[in-house]
């Protein structure tokens, strides 16, 4: 019989990927679902995007590239990140991959050697634990509850890290809970690792675009580029561009590094389609008009989506202030009898009630290493939220 590796064995399916293939199968099923666990835009990629895609097929940009891209893609990358941080990257000091998930995956890989520790803050992206995992570390998963809004204190940093650890991951705008750490929260924590030399950080920014405060959201190169040695900046167009399926993500960081990152890269996948590199260049250098359309109504489902979740009895939710996501607490449910006659016990089972009784799919916040909540997309149409709101109210209400 077969056996995988044990890298493969120790870790989860993705749970993200999981919901939205559920979701796909009750489709398929005839089921009419609301779905609130898409993790990508539904906005169209932008047409100068796609048309610079075709031209550069027309071109014959269609073989292999240096392993950190084209030319034209590094300027662009190394462009764009000086605008969001006010620092110059050199040409050697970036990685691409195919998404930011693989630019971190492979990051771990090149950096991580057995028992290696990784600061992972939860609620955290589904995937930062199983990608340690998957590299022979060991995730140190510090809870970060509503208490401290949902984001990594200095005092929490402190005690987490151990002569072992190899890195801390920061993702902000956070996925699942959308919030921001602010410049002054970033120097707190910079205080700390300046006293831990050992420790990396990999800042995961892939939303920094999505942003509903003022002006940009601080990047951690930014507040504290005294780190800039030992910070792995990951970003990409997917969220931003709606480029999901382009598959095109990178990094900037120390060049020792990520010239190791792009070593392996060179023996997983030499580069990432060239057409991708084409329109992921087109839309860090083209009119940026698009990402300002795309927040403006991501604002105006936030506000749908927080002020319907709040009104709902035994739920509570924080106005996120980035990406496109909500983090909703369902402690009140928990603890409840569904008409069927069972126990919601966690936020797992209230999730699948959700599904079974009011056909709207979210993810449970045990996913995220935190419950319990549950997680919602508001990168959908405003009706769509605004019938997922009405159905988990009514379905709410069906408790007793
Ligand atoms: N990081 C976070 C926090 C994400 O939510 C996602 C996508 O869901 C990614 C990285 C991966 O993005 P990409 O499409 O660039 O692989």
């Amino acid at each position: 019989d077969y056996q995988p590796a044990s890298r493969v064995t120790r870790i989860k399916e993705s749970a993200s990927v999981q919901a939205a293939a559920r979701v796909r199968e009750l489709k398929a099923e005839g089921r009419s679902i609301i779905d609130l666990t898409v993790g990508e835009p539904d906005f169209d990629t932008p047409e100068h995007v796609k048309q610079a895609a075709v031209a550069a097929i027309a071109a014959g940009e269609t073989k292999y590239t240096s392993v950190t891209g084209t030319p034209q893609l590094r300027s662009a990358i190394l462009d764009h990140v000086e605008r969001r941080t006010g620092i110059r990257y050199s040409p050697s000091e970036i990685t691409i991959a195919g998404g930011a998930k693989q630019v971190i995956f492979t990051a771990l890989t090149a950096s991580l050697d057995e028992g290696d520790e990784v600061i992972v803050p939860a609620p955290y992206w589904v995937s930062y634990p199983d990608m340690v995992l998957a590299n022979e570390g060991t995730p140190v998963v510090v809870p970060c509850g509503d208490d401290v809004g949902f984001k990594l204190t200095p005092k929490a940093l402190a005690a987490a890290i151990t002569p072992a650890t190899k890195w801390l991951i920061l993702n902000t705008p956070s996925n699942p809970t959308g919030v921001v750490y602010s410049r002054s929260e970033l120097e707190a924590l910079a205080a700390v690792l300046a006293e831990h030399p050992q420790v990396y950080v990999l800042t995961d920014e892939i939303y920094d675009e999505i942003y509903f405060g003022e002006g940009q959201i601080t990047s951690l190169v930014a507040a504290a580029p005294q780190l800039r040695d030992r910070v792995l900046l990951v970003n990409g167009v997917s969220k931003a561009y709606a480029m999901t399926g382009w598959r095109l993500g990178y990094a900037v960081g120390p060049a020792p590094l990520v010239a190791s990152v792009n070593k392996l890269q060179s023996q997983i996948s030499s580069c990432p389609s060239s057409i991708s590199q084409a329109a992921a260049a087109a839309a860090l250098t083209g009119d940026q008009s698009f990402v300002a359309e795309c927040v403006e109504a991501y604002r105006e489902r936030r506000d749908a989506a927080v002020a319907g979740l709040n009104a709902v009895p035994g739920l509570s939710c924080r106005t996120p202030e980035g990406a496109f996501y909500a983090y909703v607490n369902c402690a009140g449910a928990v603890g409840k009898t569904t008409p069927d006659g069972a126990t919601i016990g966690n936020d797992q089972d209230f999730v699948l009630y959700l599904l079974d009784a009011a056909s709207v799919a979210v993810i449970p916040g045990s996913a995220y290493g935190l419950g319990p909540y549950f997680r919602i997309s508001f990168a959908t149409s405003l009706e769509t939220i605004n019938a997922g709101v009405e159905a988990i109210d009514k379905a709410i209400r069906a408790l007793s």
